[in-house]
């Protein structure tokens, strides 16, 4: 844990009137969690909360009624609120302040700015942060101030938000992040009214079709490096376009590549709009991957880690494997 301690952030949330709620780009299900379940909490409290989330909300997270809840204030009104009252501006789940995207701007003009994050990377931003990277789950860290704040406010939606992210970052209590805390925190959750199947059936069993079409495809394009250590794969414009899926519609692929028997890394080389690669590497066994992450100005966590090339496909590739060459020795069959 680093930073302050959860009763400082407590007592600044608590007397704040007016607050912003951040999260990374690419938002996934503890981004979306954490900030679903911060609007809903803090406005509880009676106050006046928004959530600023960079680029399309995921539709696999529509049952935590995010359509409803974030994104619902323009940049121009929020940059009013910020030169007209007091705003409290709090960042959960990113890493650095770069991660906020487009809304990061905003961020800056809060008149307190906090930070709440459980990536080892995180070296603090804002005025006030608390890192706690031993935590599986952003949503793990809040659910505990939360119990600081005031655990009666911590409504069923409350305690489902927090609980899909804490299923989403530990893939369902299997990942090596799970430790004793994630399950006693899902318990409580549980007690709190969260359901476990409704959870799970919302995350992992309403796909579009266009997320299980883009998936196949993905699949069928990998293949198998460093003797079968590490399985690389593709999301193309092309293949959006062809399968229907959507650019926020990518979630689950890396799952489904480590599930490979003998891999020890995962490597997603996904074409975005605006003519960059979104890396996501996955771990397996203890392997790395943030170290491959931060060469590239990314970060993460040791066994899922992500950063973004500037460059097309086949570049972002190679640069990719010239870091995996430094582990893994210079063959790659
Ligand atoms: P994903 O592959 O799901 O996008 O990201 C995996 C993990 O790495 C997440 O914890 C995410 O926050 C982190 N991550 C992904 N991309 C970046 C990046 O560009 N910079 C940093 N600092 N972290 C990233
Ligand atoms: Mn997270």
């Amino acid at each position: 844990m680093t930073g302050v301690p959860l009763t400082v952030l407590a007592e600044r949330l608590a007397g704040a009137d007016d607050v912003f709620v951040f999260t990374h780009e690419f938002a996934d299900g503890d981004a979306l969690g954490s900030v679903v379940a911060l609007v809903l909490f803090l406005r509880a409290m009676g106050k006046d909360v928004q959530a600023f989330v960079p680029g399309k909300v995921q539709r696999a997270y529509r049952f935590l009624d995010t359509d409803a809840l974030l994104n619902t204030m323009t940049m121009e009104q929020g940059i009013e609120r910020c030169s007209s009252r007091h705003v409290t501006c709090l960042s959960a789940d990113a890493a650095e302040a770069s991660r906020l995207g487009e809304w990061r701007p905003l961020f800056e003009r809060g008149a307190e700015r906090l930070v709440i994050d459980h990536h080892a990377t995180n070296a603090g931003f804002g005025d006030a942060y608390l890192v706690d990277g031993e935590a599986s789950s952003c949503c793990e860290v809040i659910l505990e101030l939360f119990e600081t704040m005031g655990s009666e406010r911590i409504s069923t939606p409350v305690a489902t938000a927090l609980y899909a992210g804490l299923v989403a970052d530990t893939g369902s209590f299997q990942f090596a992040n799970t430790g004793a805390p994630s399950l006693i925190h899902g318990a409580r959750l549980i007690d709190l009214g969260a359901s476990p199947d409704d959870v799970s059936r919302s995350i992992y069993e309403a796909r579009p079709y266009g997320n299980v079409r883009l998936m196949a495809s993905s699949l069928c394009a990998s293949r198998l490096l460093y003797a079968g250590k590490v399985v690389l794969s593709y999301v193309t414009r092309g293949m959006l376009e062809e399968s229907g899926a959507l650019d926020e519609d990518t979630e689950g692929i890396t799952d489904e590549l480590r599930r490979i028997e003998g891999t020890r890394a995962v490597v997603l080389l996904k074409e975005t709009r605006d003519d960059s690669i979104k890396v996501s590497l996955r771990g397996k066994y203890g392997f790395d991957v943030k170290r491959v992450a931060t060469a590239f100005g990314g970060g993460g966590h040791l066994l899922a880690a992500g950063c973004t090339v500037q460059s097309d496909l086949a570049a972002a590739e190679e640069l990719v494997l010239l870091e995996f060459d430094r582990y893994l020795g210079p063959s790659r069959t």
